[in-house]
């Protein structure tokens, strides 16, 4: 029997203030381990010795943001999505009904051909369309990077929606309640919507570069544990250990509820 690989793709739009990181974000690494547990070697691109960390977004109402390419190597197209789309459904499933999925956004690369999660053609006029829009993403993020802030006490950028454009600046910071920023918003529209309440979520986007998994104590990239899952009546969760504040963004609909803006 030939070798079966499944190769993912990671991705890091914060390259030129984060460099050299291996970046998945915690959807893919979910899928990484149903994958797993089913067998297959699953390899994150590039494939060198860089450790896997998580890209995540705290407070943000969305799943599968951002797009997922896996390619598989010596393995049908149809024992894939059989696994990825039975999980994937009782992932929604599992999931705060605010949550949405794009399901344009898992693709599936096999031989010549891409396809949805479902198993379905997925156009490689859209798949290019993904990338550009991808690569675009990235180039906005590197030249907000190369902005500094006017304030020495705020040097971490806002952003609206987790879009590349600078809106404020804030200073990132945790007590006992958890996390806060403090700042200033520089955009008069972002601004004006604050105060009319129209704007009020918080979202913040972190490398998990240290990681540990409540059920086996290993770091969550490694084992095959999900988290919000139960494991012998044990709930699983992954605790993140250290941590890298990418950015800040203020949202309209955040997930958590805690995550909310005061305007002074
Ligand atoms: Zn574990």
């Amino acid at each position: 029997m030939s070798k079966q690989i499944i190769e993912i793709e990671s991705f890091n739009p914060y390259e030129t203030r984060f460099p050299n990181r291996k970046l998945v974000t915690r959807e893919t690494l979910i899928l990484m381990k149903y994958l797993r547990e089913e067998g297959y070697e699953v390899k994150v691109l590039p494939d060198n010795d860089q450790p896997i960390e998580i890209l995540y977004k705290k407070g943000l109402a969305e799943f599968f943001a951002d797009p997922i390419f896996i390619a598989l190597i010596g393995i049908p197209i149809g024992v894939i999505t059989a696994i990825v789309s039975n999980k994937i459904q009782k992932l929604i499933d599992s999931l705060d009904k605010k949550e949405t999925i794009n399901p344009e956004h898992l693709i599936i690369q096999i031989d010549n051909s891409t396809h949805n999660y479902l198993g379905e053609n997925f156009p490689k006029e859209k798949t290019k369309r993904i990338k550009k829009k991808r690569k675009e993403f990235k180039d906005g993020f590197e030249r907000c990077f190369e902005i500094k802030s006017p304030k020495s006490k705020f040097p971490t950028p806002m952003f609206l929606e987790h879009k590349p454009k600078i809106i404020g600046w804030c200073s990132l910071y945790t007590d006992d309640d958890g996390l806060k920023a403090e700042g200033m918003i520089i955009d008069k529209v972002v601004k004006r919507r604050i105060k009319q309440n129209r704007l009020n979520g918080m979202s913040v986007t972190g490398i998990a570069t240290k990681t540990e998994c409540s059920i086996c104590k290993k770091s969550y990239t490694e084992c095959n544990h999900v988290a919000g899952n139960e494991y012998d009546n044990k709930g699983c969760y992954n605790s993140i250990i250290k941590t890298d504040y990418v950015e800040t963004s203020i949202v309209k609909e955040p997930i958590n509820s805690e995550c909310l803006v005061n305007l002074r």
